[in-house]
Parts: structure tokens; C-alpha cells; sequence
């Protein structure tokens, strides 16, 4: 085999930003393509790939999920002409998924562009538009779980249940050599599901490879038990019934929803709850999202299997209503006892802003939070007990009563990775990525504790991956070539004289003299001109 690499774009000391480039003698093939979340998103998402767009041959996703998926249609944009292989799920939820972030995205920029224009800054312009989105959905190329299929010159592909949201894969990648021996195999863990995975099949068991990268979202820590979670959920929702005010959960339409309504489902089956009120699941799209959770029957779980094999719908608890327009949404104000399901998860906008601002006040509210809720958020200010919070320019109090559950995540704990990875033949050369550098580092450990070797990759950096047996890292953890760092290093510098510029532009108005900052500024500009002539 001559040479065979992978390149680490995204999730690298960090969740969010999937993105892999595995490159061959003759082939370049992009694992995931996802938007990156939290401070800097907005730069980063928009900023151009350390790679050409259409050198790329093909590009596999493992999930729908946005920080997988996101930035498909910014590569598409930029020339990416390859095919983009996904399950049949995967396709259906990312048209829905992409659709709305475009369009997100495009009235994003519409509202900064009216505020620029008032102080004479030029439009701002969304990372992509609806239109490369639609070209997105056209490039999708399908393939079923189990299935082999070459997808670029010496590249073979297959996906496994990853059992994590509807159509999430685990990928298997095998490299041909040029001579004729055994091609090299890497796996890709995606986003795993837990190994009693309540929605979904449970994750798939692979033994065989090379090199796994493996993610690490909850790498250092344990979920509460199955049991443990549904005995919490059925006490506190039924309290919340009995007061017989308002229930509010904020929720990731998109499987955290659907879970949520089957819970419902199952409690309303049980003995001795109490009657539920009607339930709102307030969001066009998580009801486009619950529709192909639908059509996919026979993907889910067995414990689903069993009410759609007497016909009945696992994800439509009595009383389900779904409300698309904005009017029908706020009738819902005018109902003392409901329970409403609305995004976003973490209350960074979103309906629910909608539902706290009326609510969030009365004793007689309860909001229940199902999902993680990142530093910065709403719902992160809520669940760390603020008394006051502000929600569309309004001083909102804090007397509605909150219930966090830990215990509905589809993502695989600490147990369940390590349980995963230990199914592989010794001699596996593990990658973690997906995860805070902390969770990142104790999986690593786990796993080195295992009797493998395990690296956890910085952003922008490369490893050779060509070998087939007795593997050994260039050196654990240290890149084995630099000029992805390197550029990766100036895209951040990039990234922050962008930054300055805007923030002097947004306070000019304030500034007591301006002239003596031109001369600075000259210079300044000069310095950049000339890095511009280092580019050959
Ligand atoms: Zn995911
Ligand atoms: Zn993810």
C-alpha cells in the first residue's frame, strides 16, 4: 500500500464539527461534514474548507444530525461534484434538517443585514441558500445497512446501525493497497447509540479493523439506568399532572421528541397514572421528523416492534396534537393544562422562547429538560438556577418548577463505548474524537487500559493509516504531519483578526479620534497584503 491518511477537520477537542478526510494514492473521501455549535460557530461555519471542494470523490454521512451534515451544502457550493452515500433515513431527515437551517440561516442574515444597513456596514450574506441545499439532495446516493458498495477508486463502503438517531451508521472503510494484498480497514464509530437503546436497534458489534475513531461525547462519564430514568420520569410527570397547570419540555424535534411521546405513550398504558392533558408537539418539523420515524418501522427498537406488530403508533400518545402555524401556536396560551413539546432543546430559540415567556412566571408551570444544555443557553441559565432570565427583551421570574432527567440520551455512556471497543481484535489502532478534550482523554485511557493503542487527535492534524498489523502510532498522540496543523493555525489567526476588525468597525461611533488609528491601520493592512503574496 503506498501511502493512506486521515485527516482530523472537526470533532477534535470538541462535540460538534464532524469532518474526516480520508486521502489514498488515488482517492480523497470525506467522512461527515458538520456544522460546528457554540462560540465562533458563525465564523467557523462560513470560513472556506482547508481543502478543495471538488478534489473530494465522495462524501459519506453517518447521521442527519446537523453537526454531521451541516456544512454538506457549503461544499456542494464550493464545487464538491462527488456523490453523498447515506442510509434512506439519513436522506429523508437531512432534506428536512437542511432545509430549515437554510432557511434559518437566510433570516439570520436578513435581520443583521436591516441592522448593518442603519449603520452603513455592507449586507451579510448566509453561508449557503436554499438553493445549494436542493443541489445537496440531489448528490445523495443511497445504500442499506450491510451493504458493500465502492464509492471511489480503491475505496470500499458499508454502514452499520449505529443505534443512535433514525439511519445513523457506523461506517466501515476499506483502502486498497496498490499491491494486492489485504486492503486496510478503518471504522468510524459515528455518534453510538447506548447499548439498551429504547428508540433504535442497539449498536452494531464490529470486530474487525485496522484503525477505529471512535467518539467520546459522554467518554468520561455513566447515564443513569433505563429503569432508574422511566421511575423518575413517571413521578415527576405525574406530579406535574396533578397540579394540572402548564408542562413544558423543551426538545430536539428530531428523536428526543419521538422518545419522549413513546414515554408518554407508555406511561398512559401503565397502571395508576394519572389522565394526561392534551399534548402539543408544537414544531412543522418535528412532525416531518416523527413522519419518517414512521415510515422506518422496521428500524426500530424490538420493544417498539411490539405495538406496531397490534398497529399501533409507538410515537402518538393519546390526545397528540401537532400544531404548524403560528396562530394555532398561540392558542395554545390560552390552555391552563397541556403539556407542550417545542424546540429548541436548549432554549436558544426556537417556539418554546414562546411558551417560557407566558409560563416560565407561575408556580403552577412545570418544565421539564430531557437533553443536555450547553454553557451560554437559556436552558443552561434555567437548569443552574436563575431566579431571572430574559427571554425576548423581557425580565422574565422564575417560578415554574424544573425537572432535569439525565437519562434519555441516545448516545452511547462510558460503559457502552468501552464495552464497543473492546469487541475489536487486539492490534486496532483507536482515534477518540467527539467529545470535550476531558471525556476525550479518559476514553483513551479506557481503552489503552483495553490493551490497545489510542490517540486523541488535535484539530487540523494527520496520521499515516497504511498499515495492516503490528500498527504503531508515529507517536501516540502527536500529529504525523504538520501542514494540516499549520494551516489550521491560520485559519485561527484569521479567525481572530476578522473578529478585531469587526468589533473596531461595530464601536467606531465611539471612537474620540479616529485619525490616529489610520496610520495602524495602514500598516496593518500592508502586513496582511503581503501574507496574501506568501500564498505560492
Ligand atoms: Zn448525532
Ligand atoms: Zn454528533
Amino acid at each position: 500500500m503506498s501511502s493512506a491518511r486521515i485527516t482530523f477537520y472537526g470533532a477534535a477537542g470538541e462535540v460538534t464539527g464532524s469532518s474526516y478526510l480520508i486521502e489514498t494514492g488515488g482517492s480523497k473521501v470525506l467522512v461527515d461534514c458538520g456544522m460546528y455549535q457554540g462560540a465562533d460557530a458563525d465564523w467557523r461555519n462560513s470560513a472556506p474548507f482547508a481543502f478543495r471542494p471538488s478534489d473530494i470523490d465522495a462524501v459519506v454521512l453517518t447521521h442527519a444530525h446537523i453537526d454531521h451534515s451541516g456544512r454538506v451544502p457549503l461544499l456542494v457550493k464550493g464545487g464538491f461534484k462527488g456523490g453523498i452515500w447515506a442510509t434512506d433515513p439519513t436522506i429523508d431527515l437531512a432534506a428536512v434538517l437542511l432545509r430549515d437551517t437554510a432557511k434559518l440561516m437566510a433570516e439570520e442574515a436578513e435581520w443583521r443585514t436591516r441592522k448593518n444597513s442603519r449603520k452603513g456596514l455592507p449586507p451579510v450574506k448566509p453561508a449557503y441558500a436554499e438553493r445549494d441545499v436542493e443541489e445537496t439532495i440531489g448528490r445523495f446516493k443511497y445504500i442499506g445497512y450491510d451493504d458493500q458498495v465502492g464509492i471511489a477508486p480503491g475505496v470500499t463502503l458499508r454502514f452499520r446501525d449505529a443505534g443512535h438517531i433514525i439511519g445513523a451508521a457506523m461506517v466501515e472503510l476499506w483502502l486498497a493497497g496498490e499491491d494486492s494484498g489485504r486492503p486496510v480497514k478503518i471504522v468510524f464509530s459515528g455518534d453510538t447509540g447506548p447499548r439498551d437503546s429504547v428508540v433504535g436497534r442497539p449498536p452494531s458489534i464490529i470486530e474487525e479493523a485496522d484503525y477505529v475513531v471512535i467518539e467520546s461525547t459522554y467518554g468520561d462519564r455513566s447515564h443513569r439506568s433505563l429503569e432508574e430514568t422511566r421511575q423518575e420520569f413517571r413521578r415527576e410527570l405525574g406530579g406535574a399532572i396533578e397540579t394540572r397547570g402548564k408542562i413544558l419540555i423543551p426538545t430536539f424535534v428530531v428523536d428526543r421528541a419521538q422518545r419522549v411521546l413513546y414515554e408518554i405513550l407508555r406511561l398512559q398504558r401503565s397502571d395508576g397514572f394519572p389522565r394526561t392533558p392534551p399534548i402539543y408537539f408544537d414544531s412543522p418539523m418535528g412532525e416531518r421528523a416523527t413522519k419518517i420515524y414512521e415510515k422506518y418501522t422496521p428500524l426500530l427498537s424490538r420493544e417498539m416492534q411490539e405495538y406496531v406488530r397490534v398497529g399501533q403508533n409507538p410515537f402518538s400518545p393519546d390526545g397528540l396534537k401537532y400544531t404548524s402555524g403560528v396562530e394555532e401556536s398561540r392558542a395554545i396560551n390560552g390552555m391552563d393544562h397541556a403539556i407542550v413539546l417545542a424546540g429548541s432543546g436548549m432554549c436558544n430559540g426556537g417556539r418554546i422562547l414562546h411558551h417560557l415567556k407566558h409560563n416560565l412566571w407561575s408556580k403552577n408551570c412545570s418544565v421539564f429538560f430531557v437533553g443536555y444544555q450547553a454553557r451560554g443557553t437559556l436552558g443552561r441559565r434555567l437548569v443552574d438556577g436563575d431566579k431571572h432570565v430574559r427571554i425576548a427583551g423581557e425580565d422574565i421570574a422564575v417560578g415554574a418548577r424544573l425537572h432535569t432527567l439525565g437519562g434519555f440520551s441516545a448516545h452511547a455512556d462510558r460503559g457502552d463505548l468501552l464495552a464497543w471497543a473492546g469487541s475489536f481484535r487486539q492490534g486496532a489502532v483507536f482515534f477518540v474524537t467527539h467529545g470535550e478534550p476531558r471525556s476525550s482523554e479518559a476514553l483513551a485511557s479506557g481503552i489503552r487500559n483495553l490493551g490497545f493503542r489510542a490517540a486523541v487527535p488535535s484539530l487540523g492534524t494527520s496520521y499515516d493509516v497504511d498499515r495492516r498489523d503490528g500498527v504503531v502510532l508515529s507517536s501516540e498522540g502527536e500529529p504525523a504531519r504538520r501542514d494540516a496543523a499549520d494551516r489550521a493555525a491560520v485559519m485561527e489567526l484569521l479567525r481572530e483578526i476578522s473578529s478585531e476588525a469587526e468589533s473596531l468597525r461595530e464601536s467606531i461611533s465611539e471612537w474620540s479620534d479616529p485619525s490616529a488609528a489610520v496610520p495602524l491601520l495602514e500598516s496593518t493592512r500592508l502586513i496582511l497584503r503581503s501574507a496574501r503574496n506568501m500564498k505560492q
